[in-house]
């Protein structure tokens, strides 16, 4: 569940933004940025089935509209899911070595 080198911000980090945004921990200023992020990983956010929902939510809060609770806490929950998919996937693909290098 790896979207690649597209793009420079990881999946993770742009999801936890756009939740923050949602969550509205960030003020209108961070509008712009968590759009930026969005067109970065537009094409992994489709892969998750996020894009077209994301971006609908995003682009009504940017307008100071009030989106529809429901559909807010549907795809913040979505978020967490993806969140905690790519925490798993990145795991199983580099795994810290804690125990150190074999000498
Ligand atoms: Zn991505």
């Amino acid at each position: 569940m790896s979207c690649g080198d597209h793009h420079e911000t990881s999946c993770e980090e742009v999801l936890a933004r756009v939740y923050s945004y949602l969550d509205g921990e960030l003020d209108q200023g961070g509008c712009g940025e968590v759009r930026e992020h969005l067109d970065e990983c537009g094409p992994c956010l489709r892969e998750y089935g996020l894009e077209e929902a994301v971006k609908k939510l995003v682009g009504k809060c940017c307008q100071a509209e009030h989106a529809p609770d429901e559909l807010r806490a549907k795809v913040m929950g979505r978020i967490e899911e993806v969140c905690g998919e790519i925490r798993s996937a990145e795991t199983e693909k580099a795994p810290e070595s804690s125990a150190g290098p074999p000498a």
